[in-house]
């Protein structure tokens, strides 16, 4: 068993990337449903004031540093410290690498109408062998037809981008019901596998730049980055109580 740490109380799994990769694997033989989310400093400051949120990422089976301001907050805050930024992205792209030669099934939930289906075509393409057995637009009205969709093609892994928190709580309320294995809230993934949106550059990536990349490519998410200072100023404050304690 890895570490956990808490973040403003949201668990994080101390796991490297490729940790991460063997976890999901292991997840796929198991009998139960597994839920895995990559919150970032945006979805840990929603989630203080959104109890459904939160309550997702307590009982989710993995969760991982999608942002590198919270692997710098472990760095501040005592106890283990996160070794590196496991991207939902990144870390899906590996599970396609390594399921592709196997029989495993996926399905993509998520993003504007023909988005999902496009990033299943490309993803198919790329990943020679791999099995996507279903897509479906983000912009539904009937829960209840979708879930009943899903449960009819069966698929082992479930991706839903639907962006947070409603994936998060999408798929804590649905999982048990479900025939998947495992359920990943993948944000606007299937925008970037569709060709829609690029990704940062990997020196971006690399610096730990990549929020910096999305804000000058779309401004318009300046009013939710917002957040990612006031969550640096809350860990420093954190950090000071409890060095006084
Ligand atoms: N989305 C959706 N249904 C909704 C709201 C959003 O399918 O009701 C999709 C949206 O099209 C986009 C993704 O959810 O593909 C959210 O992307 P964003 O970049 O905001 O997510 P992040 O990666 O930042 O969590």
């Amino acid at each position: 068993m890895n570490d956990r740490i808490n973040i403003m109380d949201v668990p994080i799994d101390v796991v490297t990337m490729d940790e991460a990769v063997l976890k999901l694997l292991e997840f796929l033989k198991s009998e139960q449903s597994h839920a895995v989310f990559t919150p970032n400093p945006e979805i840990i400051m929603e989630a203080q004031n959104n109890k459904d949120l939160m309550q997702a990422l307590k009982r989710a089976s993995l969760v991982v540093p999608d942002g590198i301001g919270v692997v710098l907050a472990s760095k501040i805050l005592e106890g283990p410290r996160l070794p590196e930024r496991v991207a939902g992205y990144d870390l899906v792209q590996n599970l396609f690498k390594s399921a592709a030669q196997t029989d495993y099934t996926f399905y993509f939930l998520g993003g504007q109408e023909g988005v999902a289906q496009k990033a299943a075509e490309r993803m198919a393409e790329q990943y020679k062998g791999l099995k996507i057995v279903g897509s479906q637009h983000g912009y539904f009205k009937d829960e209840k037809e979708i879930i009943k969709k899903i449960q009819d093609v069966k698929p082992d892994v479930l991706l839903v981008g639907l962006g947070a928190p409603k994936q998060e709580i999408f798929i804590d309320k649905y999982k048990d019901i479900l025939p998947c294995k495992l359920c990943i809230g993948v944000g606007g993934s299937f925008d970037v596998m569709a060709g829609k949106v690029k990704r940062a550059p990997v020196i971006f990536q690399k610096l730990g730049l990549e929020w910096f990349y999305r804000l000058i490519s779309q401004p318009s998410r300046i009013k939710r980055m917002i957040r990612l200072p006031i969550f640096m100023w809350n860990i420093v404050r954190i950090s000071a109580y409890n060095k006084k304690k």
